[in-house]
């Protein structure tokens, strides 16, 4: 229970943070991109593209944090998940060609859901990336989109190195990652954004077999 306690403060206190810091971060940041775009067009500054991606990602954990603190800009609509997922597929086509990862997609069923289009491709978003990450060298993602019951079922299955029973336990614990490069935001903002819309998240893992995320959403005609 203490454990329980002490990870929901955490995510309480890292929400108000969160909010803060984003608002705070944005605008000098808007101002700085944009000085450097006019100063890099006079070929003035040396290491000008490292500077722009670096702050290129600064601006989108930025961004991941002022959705989660936005819930006005929502808006709910009837769609389809496949066209969103394959927004998403296509975004991370290259990176996965490139690291050999093998994408394979199988829609039996495509209900119509109740959703935020922006909060369910982000959801998709960081579970593909998440999936590609978990494939360093080669592997298989398995998307299956299929009818249970009142739900539309979203899995997205990868062969890659998998996780341990803590990880598992920790995972959606906001700045919680394994990854050097990491910031543990992506799997809180899924859980967050599920949640928001009345579905629900299970993952199963097994470190060095892979792991299956299901995202359940209700539909809206089933
Ligand atoms: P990040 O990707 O920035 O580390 P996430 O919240 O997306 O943050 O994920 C948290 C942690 O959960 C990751 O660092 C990783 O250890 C684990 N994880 C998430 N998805 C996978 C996956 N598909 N395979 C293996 N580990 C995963
Ligand atoms: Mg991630």
């Amino acid at each position: 229970t203490e454990e329980i306690l002490r990870n929901t403060e955490k995510l309480v206190f890292a929400g108000q943070l969160a909010v803060g810091i984003a608002h705070e971060i944005r605008n000098p940041l808007t101002t700085v991109k944009g000085m450097l775009q006019l100063l890099g067009k006079d070929n003035c500054l040396r290491h000008y593209n490292l500077i722009m991606s670096e702050l290129e990602r600064m601006n989108m954990i930025v961004g991941e944090f002022l959705i989660l603190g936005k819930p006005q800009a929502v808006q709910f609509r009837e769609e389809r998940c496949f066209p969103i997922l394959q927004e998403v597929l296509n975004l991370f086509e290259i990176q996965a060609a490139l690291n050999f990862i093998n994408i394979n997609c199988d829609v039996d069923a495509d209900l119509p859901v109740r959703c935020d289009r922006n909060q369910i491709k982000q959801v998709f978003m960081n579970i593909v990336k998440n999936a590609i990450e978990a494939l360093p060298h080669a592997g298989n993602i398995r998307i299956l989109l299929e009818a249970r019951g009142t739900f539309q079922l979203i899995r997205i299955a990868d062969d890659g190195v998998g996780m341990n029973e803590q990880v598992l336990q920790r995972i959606g614990e906001p700045f919680h990652t394994t990854k050097p490069e990491g910031n543990g935001l992506g799997m809180m903002i899924v859980k967050k954004i599920i949640d928001a819309h009345h579905g629900r998240l299970e993952i199963a893992s097994e470190p060095g077999r892979g792991t299956t995320v299901d995202i359940y959403l209700p539909a809206s005609n089933p």
